[in-house]
């Protein structure tokens, strides 16, 4: 077996260091339990896929590769490497997916839907494997339990310490590497390799590790996911998360053991239907969804804006620097961890950037450069399609909110400088101008949208004044943010 680990990739972005010893870790652990496991592993630590390919084909001239096509597909480029340097590669399906390329094409052939629609999509996925439905029918009558998922947790509650793993002599080493040869020195872009703030190495590397993660998740944390997921807590960064992106990214779990996992949890009485379903819908839909939806559609995201977004993106998602509360803490968790939840991505870091103005792909590579879990199949249709509305393939109008959504969904505002109720003047919080500005600005676009109908009527009862007050609150915090005194 050939495994490269090409370092020249590692440079692109100033990535999180714990991205980095992640990917490199995990990698340098598969090749030993290969090696235990009685393959023969070739591994190449080289600066380019290039001079891995080389090296490899100087020892074995000629000889016929195997690889799995990428998650986001895309092979052309490694199949010309490998006949430039001698070789065949063969590309075959990614098995690390329930949903295969064939299944997802023929689905949305079968549809005279425009777009793609994740709800049609998921319910195809519980139909086609079964899970979670009785005599075709979803399990407890109803597709989602939403409505039973949107509670915030009482003051006494707290979730268990999420777990996490001491780096074993492979991981220490990566580490010293990664702090040697990556730690400031990127000088193109912004804050080099130490805007980061990392507490100790902590994520699984290894699968017996991310069946650890698992095991914890079905039985500590599961039941309490569901009514939670879009709760934020200032004192809890994990939530009741399952924190099992990174494992499923790098294929150290399958997505059907982690499903199954969770289905028996609710089978034994475990776990309540509301949060298995939450959860299997996450993994299930989303997950396989925006792979898909990104193979077929990455041209389109790749320079997706059709909001026009120009803004840079403000230093304080670097640094964490600035007195909004929820923001402050979401980006030092990020800084600390290279991980925050869903809802602080979309309703808190994606929000305050769309109604900013920031431009969408400068705030993707942020998310690639900053996240453990980053990858492009992933992270761009996320950013791009979902967290900023810069391409309508997936989704239908932009997630933005005042500062409501955060005040209901978090205990932040009532710490911080700003004022939740408030729209204009000083001292009011940031999202409330930003967000009726976005609309105000983003109107030709945005007003004929069926769904944005509500929100434009409550537009519309603003008289030229009250605009007014709104566009110069606006124009004030873009100018704090670029002086760092937001
Ligand atoms: C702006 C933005 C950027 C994001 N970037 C990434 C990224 O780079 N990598 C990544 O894996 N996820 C990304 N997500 C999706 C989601 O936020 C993370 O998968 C999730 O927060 C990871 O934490 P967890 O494992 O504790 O997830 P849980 O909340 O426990 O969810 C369980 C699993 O469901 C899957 N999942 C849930 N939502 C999504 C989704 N929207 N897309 C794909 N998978 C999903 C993940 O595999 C996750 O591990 C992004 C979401 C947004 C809004
Ligand atoms: S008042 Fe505004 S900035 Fe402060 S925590 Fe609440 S939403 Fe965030």
């Amino acid at each position: 077996m050939l495994l490269i680990e090409a370092r020249s990739f590692a440079e692109r972005l100033p990535y999180h260091p714990h991205k980095l010893v992640l990917v490199f870790s995990a990698m340098r652990h598969f090749r030993d339990e290969l090696r235990e496991g009685g393959r023969e592993v070739r591994y190449y630590q080289v600066e380019t896929f290039e001079d891995g390919l080389t090296a490899y084909f100087e020892e074995y001239p000629h000889d016929d590769l195997t690889l799995m096509r990428p998650a986001g597909g895309g092979s052309e480029r490694l199949q010309k490497l490998v006949a430039d340097a001698g070789g065949h590669l063969n590309v075959v399906e990614n098995d690390r997916f329930r949903c295969s390329q064939a299944q997802f094409d023929e689905w949305d052939a079968d549809r005279d839907a425009d777009g793609y629609r994740h709800e049609d999509f998921y319910r195809y996925m519980r139909r086609e494997t079964g899970y979670l439905m009785d005599d075709g029918e979803p399990v407890g009558g109803e597709w989602n339990y939403d409505e039973d998922n949107r509670e915030t947790p009482p003051a006494e509650w707290s979730p268990p310490e999420p777990p996490a793993f001491e780096p074993d002599e492979t991981t220490r080493e990566v580490g010293e590497w990664v702090t040697d040869r990556f730690d400031g020195g990127y000088d193109e872009a912004p804050y080099g390799g130490s805007w980061a703030d990392p507490e100790p190495f902590r994520w699984p590397v290894t699968r017996e590790q991310a069946l650890d993660v698992l095991e914890d998740f079905c039985q500590n944390r599961l039941t309490d996911f569901g009514p939670y997921q879009d709760a934020m807590r200032r004192d809890a960064w994990a939530m009741s998360h399952s924190l099992l992106s990174t494992s499923l990214n790098l294929g150290l779990l399958h997505p059907s053991e982690v499903i199954e996992r969770a289905i028996e949890a609710y089978e034994r009485e475990s776990a309540p239907l509301n949060s298995v379903e939450g959860f299997v819908r996450q993994v299930l839909g989303w997950r396989e969804f925006m792979r898909h939806v990104y193979r077929r559609e990455q041209d389109r995201l790749a320079g997706a804006n059709q909001l026009d977004a120009t803004e840079p993106l403000p230093d304080f998602f670097w640094t964490g620097e600035t007195d909004m509360a929820c923001l402050a803490d979401v980006i030092d968790g990020v800084r600390r961890r290279g991980y925050s939840h869903h809802i602080e991505r979309l309703m808190v870091l994606s929000n305050v950037a769309t109604t900013f103005g920031v431009d969408p792909q400068v705030l993707n590579r942020w998310f690639h450069a900053a996240y453990v879990d980053a990858f492009h199949w992933v992270t761009t249709p996320n950013v791009v399609g979902m967290g900023t509305f810069a391409s309508d393939v997936l989704s239908t109008k932009p997630y933005t909110a005042t500062s409501n959504y955060v005040d209901r969904m978090s205990d932040y505002c009532g710490t911080c400088p700003y004022y939740k109720t408030k729209t204009t003047g000083e001292n009011a919080c940031p999202f409330n101008a930003l967000y009726w500005d976005f609309l105000g600005r983003n109107e030709d676009r945005l007003r004929s949208n069926h769904r944005m109908g509500l929100v434009y009527s409550h537009w519309d009862d603003k008289d030229e004044r009250e605009r007014d007050a709104i566009r110069d609150r606006a124009t004030a915090i873009r100018r704090a943010a670029r002086k760092n005194e937001l």
